[in-house]
């Protein structure tokens, strides 16, 4: 049996390319109101990061309650309430709240 050895870095740079596209095209499915397919393709790019190893990329925002891609001005909202900032997906109405701390003390 001969089994092709990939490093650890090619399947990881194999992963990513493909999670970036299965986010640019869940995006698209956004935006011809199919939120099916949109969550089936947000759900597939979460598996490959698991079997990869691979994070998702951080300016890619998804529902972790719905898996829909999450899209300021499209199908969220994002408001800044006191030292958070407050996403609200627009398609299950799951509110989320990031603290910027962080970026405050630049
Ligand atoms: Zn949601």
């Amino acid at each position: 049996m001969s089994r092709r050895h990939l490093s650890q870095r090619t399947v990881q740079d194999i992963g990513s390319a493909r999670i970036s596209r299965l986010l640019d095209l869940s995006e698209e499915a956004i935006r011809s109101d199919r939120p099916d397919r949109a969550r089936r393709y947000v759900d597939l790019a979460r598996r490959i990061g698991m079997k990869t190893r691979v994070k998702m990329p951080k300016d890619r925002r998804y529902c972790k309650r719905c898996l829909a891609p999450m899209m300021p001005g499209v199908n969220c909202t994002v408001r800044l309430s006191g030292h958070k900032v407050v996403t609200t997906c627009g398609m299950c109405g799951e509110i989320r709240r990031t603290p910027y701390l962080k970026e405050q003390r630049k």
